[in-house]
């Protein structure tokens, strides 16, 4: 049994090592020339937690990691708009602020103890299904294959999706964010975000040991505006979020902020011929829950799962791809309704969202509900959660 995985992140990396304990020869592929612990801060949340601990990976990756107990986001103004607190939903339970590299470093060196094929460098262009298996083409024109299977876990610019011919559907959103790695002691604990308007969002995550992600949501085009008025933008930055002095004094110039947007995906199906889709290159959406690293261990998990009982590759996928529809369309609709109240052009839209959160947050029912989606366990708009074991 040999299979491809297109896509060295956090998604390829959780289904190589999955597979490559149940005896299956895994080829990865992966366009860097080098991978490594680079990304910004994540939210680990209950349900990714739940699958890196099912791996045996939890300790590791959260050695160095911040507990998260609460979540609080609040205006400009002062105004608590949402406080938050895992705990109520389970005692004992929280998110873990971490940096995505620590995550992937845990993923990658379980891996290297397996017979895993990696092959930097290497862009793969073309995936080309047969009876007899399929085969992958890089931007040299070299052949790879045939496989048994090939997953494309490529991520938001997903070749293997383009190439698919499957049906699907992206908006790119005009905002995005600057993102910066920094220390401050002055957040300890918690995820806290400021907004103003729906035009400003930012927001601090601790990620361990003082060590803290900085967002400043823009679109391009103030993104270029701050990179070329830094100094002006330090004191509107300082102004609103004056919780971040000790991050920003830290900041020496605008080249050490980058900036990064985010599209939402609506893909019906993820199956075609031999090609399954998983990750980002599936359920991109923009991070304003916090789920995207969450939700690819949860599809490679459950892939596996799912192999793991009937041991062939058509019939996993396809299970696979309904067994996972319900929760990730949730997820990427719910993000998708959310995301214009947090960062759009739409300014109006912040009136009801500041009236109704703070109502809601307040009263214990709704409170429940909006921690229950933050676990990453929701499993539908009716209040099922997601069962980790088939
Ligand atoms: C600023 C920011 C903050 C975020 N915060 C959070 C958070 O708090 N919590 C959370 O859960 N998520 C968060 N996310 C989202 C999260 O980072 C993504 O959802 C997650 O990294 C997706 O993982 P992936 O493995 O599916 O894709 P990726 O991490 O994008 O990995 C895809 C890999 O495929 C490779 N690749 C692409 N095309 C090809 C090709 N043709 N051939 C070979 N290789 C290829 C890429 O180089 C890359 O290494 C955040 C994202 C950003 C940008």
């Amino acid at each position: 049994m040999k299979i491809a995985i297109v896509g060295f992140g956090i998604t390829g990396a959780a289904l190589a090592v999955l597979l490559s304990r149940r005896g299956v020869t895994v080829e990865l592929f992966e366009q860097s020339t080098v991978v490594g612990p680079v990304g910004a801060g994540i939210l680990l949340q209950p349900v990714g937690q739940q699958v890196l601990s099912a791996m045996g990976l939890l300790d590791e990756a959260v050695q160095h990691a911040e507990k998260i107990t609460e979540i609080r986001v609040r205006t400009h103004r002062g105004h608590q708009l949402v406080h938050l607190r895992y705990d109520e939903w389970t005692p004992g339970l929280c998110a873990y602020g971490l940096h995505r590299g620590r995550l992937f470093e845990a993923l990658r060196k379980t891996l290297a103890a397996t017979s895993t094929l990696t092959h930097l460098n290497t862009r793969i262009l073309k995936c080309d299904s047969q009876d007899y298996g399929a085969t992958l083409i890089d931007a040299q024109g070299n052949i790879f294959g045939p496989f048994d299977w090939v997953f494309g876990c490529d991520g938001g610019n997903s070749t293997m999706l383009q190439v698919s011919s499957l049906k699907f559907r992206d908006y790119k959103y005009t905002c995005g964010a600057l993102w910066y790695i920094g220390r401050t002691e002055r957040i300890r604990g918690h995820l806290f975000q400021a907004t103003k308007g729906t035009q400003r969002l930012c927001g601090l995550l601790p990620t361990g040991h003082g060590e803290c992600s900085f967002f400043w949501g823009a679109t391009a085009e103030e993104a270029h505006s701050i990179r070329s008025d830094f100094d002006k933008w330090k004191v509107e930055a300082l102004r609103i979020f004056p919780e971040s002095e000790e991050i920003l004094s830290d900041l020496q110039g605008p080249s050490a902020l980058l900036f990064t947007t985010w599209r939402h995906r609506n893909l019906p199906h993820c199956v075609n011929g031999r090609l399954l889709l998983m990750g980002d290159a599936a359920h991109a959406s923009s991070p304003h829950l916090g789920q995207g690293v969450n939700l690819g261990l949860l599809d490679a998990w459950v892939f596996d799962q799912i192999f793991g009982q009937c041991g062939n590759w058509a019939e996993a996928a396809n299970h696979y791809a309904k067994r996972r529809q319900r929760h990730r369309s949730f997820y990427a609709e719910l993000t998708y309704l959310l995301s214009p109240f947090f960062q759009s052009t739409h300014n109006v839209l912040s009136f009801p969202r500041d009236v109704a959160l703070p109502l809601l947050n307040s009263i214990p029912l709704f409170r429940r509900q909006m921690i229950s989606v933050l676990t990453g366990m929701r499993y539908d708009w009716w209040g099922g959660t997601y069962k980790l074991h088939l």
